[in-house]
């Protein structure tokens, strides 16, 4: 068996390209099993999702504590405890990240990290080829599915099931074809992830009874006054709003809808971001009825 755990933030597509690779892999003839995991629904916090592959049926469930592969979608991730993306991995383990940053500036975040590290701009190559971010699931889940030895022709059936279901035109799906092939190709220079030798043996672990508790155990009892002040999801962010002030009515419509605060208003009333706040969704750039933001890439 193969266990494949995606890492990324609300927003970034990883249980899509979970979808992906588990699609591609079942068009091929696998037994198949895939499964997001998310905190309170957040765009940007981190999340996970879970992608099992075998020849034969699979009877494990739940989360991969030791994956053969991780997929992490962007590299503020690998140090972000809510997010422990290396947690489980061990020498045999290989891990992808996307960033814009190469193999030794990435170890040094993570020295106690041995296994196989491959990094790569996955985030420039989507914009260049789809001109949308939401790309990120296609270019990642292609890019796993090859690692796992997938063949292109698999993948493009498993992206096209994906595809089917969503609301893009043609245009858009033909862009997302396209890039899939551009990684595709660009991942196949990498040696496959292997199977382990000792893979099949949590398969033999009995199925786990779930057994009824009481509702009140899944309604959380506030102990501490609140510390969400203290929680900056600044560094959450890969892209960032910048106002373009000549551009502005003030009409405070970003002031409104920013979901983190993280926007205010200056002695003039034009909005102001607070950076150590903003999260980087980017609801503002797309709500703002002048085109006032423009957005740059974070580089750290
Ligand atoms: S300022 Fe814009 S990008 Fe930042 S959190 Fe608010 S709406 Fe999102
Ligand atoms: S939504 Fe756009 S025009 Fe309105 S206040 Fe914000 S930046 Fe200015």
């Amino acid at each position: 068996m193969l266990r494949i755990r995606f890492h990324g933030r609300g927003g970034q597509g990883m249980k899509t390209a979970s979808r992906i690779l588990g699609s591609a892999a079942f068009r091929a003839g696998f037994c198949v099993q895939d499964s997001p995991v998310y905190g309170a629904e957040r765009r940007g916090a981190p999340m996970a999702a879970f992608t099992r592959i075998d020849r034969v049926q699979i009877r494990e469930r739940g989360a991969i504590v030791r994956p053969d592969l991780v997929v992490v979608a962007d590299d503020t991730l690998l140090t972000d405890p809510a997010a422990q993306p290396l947690a489980g991995c061990d020498a045999e383990s290989t891990v992808l990240v996307n960033s814009t940053r190469d193999e030794a500036a990435l170890r040094q975040e993570v020295p106690a990290y041995t296994g196989r590290l491959l990094t790569a701009d996955f985030t420039a190559v989507a914009l260049a080829t789809t001109h949308a971010l939401a790309s990120l699931s296609t270019a990642l889940g292609v890019a796993a599915a090859c690692l796992v030895g997938l063949s292109l022709a698999d993948s493009l059936a498993g992206l096209d099931d994906e595809l089917t279901e969503s609301h893009m035109s043609m245009a858009q799906k033909e862009a997302n074809r396209q890039l899939a092939q551009t990684v595709y190709a660009q991942a196949s220079s990498w040696a496959p992830v292997r199977e382990r030798e000792d893979s099949r043996i949590a398969e033999t672990a009995p199925l786990v009874e779930v057994t009824f508790d009481p509702p009140r155990l899944a309604g959380p009892s506030i102990y501490a006054v609140g510390n969400s002040p203290q929680r900056r999801t600044g560094n959450w962010r890969q892209f960032r709003p910048v106002l373009q002030v000549e551009r502005c009515t003030r009409c405070w419509i970003c002031f409104v809808r920013c979901p983190e605060a993280a926007i205010s208003l200056d002695a003039q009333e034009y909005p102001v971001v607070d950076y150590d706040e903003c999260k980087g969704c980017l609801l503002c750039v797309h709500e703002c009825p002048t085109h006032a933001f423009t957005v740059e890439k974070e580089v750290r």
